[in-house]
């Protein structure tokens, strides 16, 4: 008998429905017209949730979400471009690393990983060096599930003048940006998060006078965002192999979006699943890494039990056993692990969740209850 599904409270790769997989069924021809209507609906329907048609492209591309981050610095930052980067986690120095890979100048600023950057930060930063052309902001940190002020931030930034990129991979979907309120260049992110189809593209919705003006910009031909969007336009096929069940997961996954109330209830229920995650990890003793007012619904950091006997791998195979997959700590200085949010789960699943933490706890001898 196979195993049964485990459940994903995990950043993504996440759990979807039974529905977004059963749409990876078919085999698709790349050329064939019903396929490019079914990549030009996903992209329309992309723009409405963040209300950018008017202003922006959506720029969907092949591979991880990371693929699209360098799509998005490449293609939209100029070869003399510098860009400012702000750090408070992985994610944020993967943005760094981006930049330096390909070639453009860059600094960086960096707070605690409890501590988001603040406008004001950036204001004073904008002000001390005007080398800088572009801002590059993680939304939603998830190496711990901290939220950075993107309103606000985007607001300084427009006032000097710059330009924004926003990585909002974890957030998309689930937390609220309106394009026509919060000004940027770029905001990217990927099928396999809060949208809840499987991971295998990114998108960027790309301000539409700078994509015009990004030709030859690129360090690569296949990351290159222009080139993807000239020949997408113009032909309604994308430029290279599409992937093509990914895709019609994506294009399910988003008629459930809309069935179940789009982002207000997609936000709703994140936020129902992290408040009971909280909740009941709190019953047990185990703190989390962040306090509320920062804490996204999306991800949540737990210290790590400080009893010897617990183990994460262990922790993390007895919890798998009871049917759901964890995510291990990202953080440096502090032992931890996480627990998502998101993906086709509800309170239901995060209050048996707990359970089963509680349980294995209990069978290592960690926890006294
Ligand atoms: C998931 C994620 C990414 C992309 O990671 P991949 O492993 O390339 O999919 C980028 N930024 C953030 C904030 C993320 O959560």
């Amino acid at each position: 008998m196979p195993p049964a599904a485990p459940i994903l409270l995990t950043p993504g790769p996440l759990t979807t429905s039974a529905r977004t997989r059963q749409a990876m069924m078919l085999d698709w021809g790349s050329w064939d017209d019903s396929f490019n209507q079914l990549t030009a609906s996903l992209c329309e329907q992309l723009l409405a949730i963040i209300n950018a048609a008017n202003t922006h492209h959506c720029v969907p591309i092949q591979g991880s979400g990371t693929f699209a981050v360098e799509a998005a610095i490449g293609t939209l930052v100029p070869r003399n471009g510098h860009v400012l980067v702000l750090i408070n986690g992985a994610y944020g120095k993967r943005l760094a690393k981006i930049c330096k890979v390909i070639g453009r100048r860059f600094s960086t600023f960096e707070t605690a990983e409890n501590q988001p950057t603040t406008a004001a930060d950036v204001d004073r930063l904008l002000n001390a060096d005007p080398r800088i052309s572009h801002v590059a902001l993680i939304h939603c940190e998830t190496s711990t599930g901290i939220l950075n002020p993107l309103s606000d931030i985007a607001a300084v930034i427009a006032q000097h003048g710059k330009r924004l990129i926003i990585d909002a991979m974890s957030s998309f979907g689930a937390l609220p940006v309106d394009a026509q309120h919060v000004p940027f260049d770029a905001l990217i992110a990927a099928s396999g998060k809060c949208l809840e189809g499987v991971p295998g593209l990114g998108f960027v919705f790309a301000r539409k006078e700078s994509l015009a003006n990004a030709q030859g910009n690129c360090h690569s031909l296949a990351m290159d965002l222009q080139d993807q969007y000239a020949y997408m336009s113009k032909t309604g096929q994308w430029r290279f192999t599409p992937p093509t069940h990914v895709v019609a997961a994506l294009h399910e996954a988003l008629l459930q979006y809309k069935e179940e109330g789009g982002l207000p209830a997609r936000h709703k229920r994140y936020a129902n699943n992290c408040q009971t995650l909280l909740n009941g990890m709190a019953r047990l003793g185990l703190r989390s890494f962040l306090p509320e007012a920062i804490q996204a619904p999306i991800i949540v950091t737990f210290h790590a039990p400080k009893d010897p006997r617990y183990q994460f791998k262990t922790f993390y195979e007895r919890v798998k056993a009871k049917g759901f997959i964890l995510y291990p700590g990202k953080l440096t200085q502090v032992e931890t692990f996480r627990v998502g949010c998101i993906g086709q789960v509800n309170t239901i699943d995060m209050h048996a969740a707990v359970k089963a933490i509680a349980d294995v706890l209990r069978e290592m001898e960690v926890l006294d209850i």
